[in-house]
């Protein structure tokens, strides 16, 4: 059966009616999340919410967001059976919570703890915006959560409510220094930089990291804002981005292995300002997050699960496998673990939001943003 729900299709495991599609998985593959590139998933991104206190330009409108009904959003148990699935039965090795904004989630410490008694030994992190995180990172920390990304485009309070909407700097330091206190660490910062409003920033931003022993990471704006206002020029890229910090810092590429992560790292020393010679000290790393310019697909270990239990191989597919309509409807686990494995092994091989991509046919935004999606 295939419902159509706005744009985007969705799968029940329970439809045969359409025979066996080109892509369809041989049987007998072992138990892991595999594709048919080759690649196997081993991180898992679930969001918990689609709900935000912040409305940064780059995700959301100013307002209009529509949300879901509370009885659509996964019960802290549904989590914990779909999670357990893909741990215990596919090969899961790390997840990472997200949203929306998971501390909106007023349940969240109680996820937290049913996976972390489940899992003892699983790395769970959580990417915030940090707003109301000092006051909630030793319930956090004490339910089983790892470690956090906090993102953080400004450090000027202007600049900050432009981009976000929301008067709430403060409140974002408060909760990257209540994280650092409570050992929610290493604590790592996500930037991104919009041309004309924070891209100027960005040497204050990696000097602030730096002093602070925590990893900076910039990421390129991605075509998944709500609003599709979107525009390749307004993109800062990589290379510009390397431009921005070189004025200060020199970045050396760190030759340690990527092993599937999405930033390239950087050694980084400053730029002594009489010779433009690097300093001898390294002062620290950034990463730099390239998903546009330089997409690093063909080394993607991801797999996405919504707040509405929607699973989603690829941030930008259009082809969405309802996990939790099927978990309602009372199916047995191995049934579960096999929808996963079939929306893995539909994962597109690439976003085709290279350069080549963008403008042509073979990149089209998907219907669901970031904050639906869960970046
Ligand atoms: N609300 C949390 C936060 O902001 O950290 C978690 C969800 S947010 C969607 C996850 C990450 O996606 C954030 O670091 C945010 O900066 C990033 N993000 C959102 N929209 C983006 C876009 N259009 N392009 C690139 N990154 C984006
Ligand atoms: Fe909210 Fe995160 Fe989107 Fe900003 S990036 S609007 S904090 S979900």
């Amino acid at each position: 059966m295939t419902i159509q729900l706005g744009i985007p299709v969705l799968r029940l495991a329970r439809n045969n009616s359409q025979g066996p599609a080109p892509t369809s998985r041989p049987a007998g593959l072992p138990s892991k999340l595999l594709d048919r590139f080759g690649r196997q998933a081993t991180d898992m991104r679930l969001s918990v919410t689609d709900k935000c206190n912040l409305r940064c330009t780059y995700c959301m409108p100013a307002d209009g967001m529509q949300w879901l009904p509370k009885e659509a959003v996964m019960t802290a148990g549904e989590i914990e059976r779909i999670v357990g699935i893909r741990v215990e039965r596919l090969g899961v090795r790390e997840l990472r919570i997200t949203g929306g904004e998971p501390l909106v989630r007023p349940d969240l410490v109680e996820v937290i703890a049913t996976l972390r008694a489940r899992h003892p030994e699983l790395p769970i992190s959580m990417t915030t915006n940090g707003v109301g995180l000092d006051k909630k990172a030793e319930a956090l920390k004490e339910a089983g959560l790892t470690r956090v990304n906090v993102s953080l485009d400004s450090l000027h309070e202007e600049v900050f409510s432009q981009l976000t909407r929301r008067p709430f700097l403060g409140k974002v330091l408060a909760g990257v220094e209540g994280a650092r206190a409570a050992g929610l660490g290493p604590v790592k910062i996500n930037a991104v930089l919009m041309r004309g409003v924070n891209d100027q920033e960005a040497p204050e931003l990696l000097e602030w990291a730096l002093q602070r022993d925590i990893e900076l990471r910039f990421i390129e704006q991605m075509p998944l804002d709500a609003q599709r206002g979107w525009t390749e020029h307004g993109m800062i890229t990589a290379p510009e981005i390397h431009a921005l910090l070189s004025a200060e810092f020199v970045l050396e590429r760190d030759r340690r292995q990527r092993d599937g992560a999405p930033a390239e790292r950087f050694e980084v020393r400053r730029r002594h300002a009489a010779t433009g010679e690097a300093s001898g000290t390294v002062l620290g790393t950034v990463g730099i997050i390239a998903s546009v310019s330089e997409p690093f697909c063909s080394d993607c270990r991801r797999t996405r699960v919504t707040a509405e239990g929607k699973i989603m191989s690829c941030l930008f597919s259009r082809e969405e496998f309802d996990i939790l309509a099927l978990l309602r409807a009372g199916a047995e686990d191995d049934e579960l673990m096999h929808l996963w494995q079939d929306a893995m092994w539909k994962k597109p091989r690439a976003h085709g939001m290279d350069h080549a991509g963008l403008g042509t046919e073979d990149f089209v935004q998907p219907d669901r943003s970031m904050s639906a999606i869960g970046g």
